[in-house]
């Protein structure tokens, strides 16, 4: 039997810790949507077509700590605007879902397009000023040399094309429980994550 968690947000929200407490948690299997897309944008940066880098995917293309870098996420979003890649995306985040023993899918369009009979949905969000505080203190654990302004702009600039665009846009299901982790500790978002799904079990 399949179970499907869909948990989506906005960057820097705590969507992936969730995601992969939960899937810990219950023995399920988890994907990071977000790395597909980064996958597909960094092979734009290194002069492919979008398209074809959608289509031509392989498990290699999701290796390297590059793609976890701020240059690739600006480029994941330029690319996660072209509905013919989201498309060229969605059955294999379908069949994740589907597999045997449960999956945690975390990312943008989880809960509304991809797998909209999700058993549970949940929203991830924080306000835009604590998510660059927690991404600068992220890329400064790297070793990356940024500062707190241009990281806000970035999270604002990624917010705004990835609620914006036309298709699959960034937005929370009529039926996704919020999770606001502006003021919780990972430990009490973690948990509060864990009630929702054991809930609906
Ligand atoms: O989650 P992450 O920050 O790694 O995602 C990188 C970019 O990929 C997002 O800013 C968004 O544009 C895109 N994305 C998406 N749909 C998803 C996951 C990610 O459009 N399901």
């Amino acid at each position: 039997m399949s179970f499907t968690v869909a948990i989506d947000g906005p960057a820097a929200a705590g969507k992936g810790t969730i995601s992969l407490a939960v899937a810990a948690h219950f023995g399920f299997a988890h994907l990071d949507t977000g790395l597909l897309y980064r996958a597909v944008g960094r092979r734009m940066l290194r002069g492919e077509e979008p398209l074809s880098a959608a289509q031509t995917l392989t498990a290699a293309d999701l290796d390297g700590e590059d793609l976890r870098g701020p240059d690739v996420a600006q480029a994941a979003s330029k690319v996660a605007v072209i509905p013919e890649v989201r498309a060229a995306l969605v059955d294999f985040q379908r069949a994740f879902a589907a597999r045997a023993g449960g999956a945690v899918l975390d990312g943008r369009d989880i809960g509304t397009v991809i797998c909209p009979e999700a058993q549970v949905k949940l929203f991830v969000t924080a306000s835009a000023e604590v998510r660059a505080e927690r991404r600068l203190a992220e890329l400064e654990a790297k070793g990356l040399k940024t500062d707190y302004g241009t990281v806000l702009a970035d999270v604002r600039e990624r917010d705004a094309r990835d609620a914006e665009r036309a298709t699959a846009p960034m937005l929370a299901a009529d039926d996704a429980t919020l999770l606001d982790t502006s003021t919780l500790s990972i430990e009490a978002a973690v948990a509060r994550a864990i009630a929702v799904v054991e809930a609906a079990r």
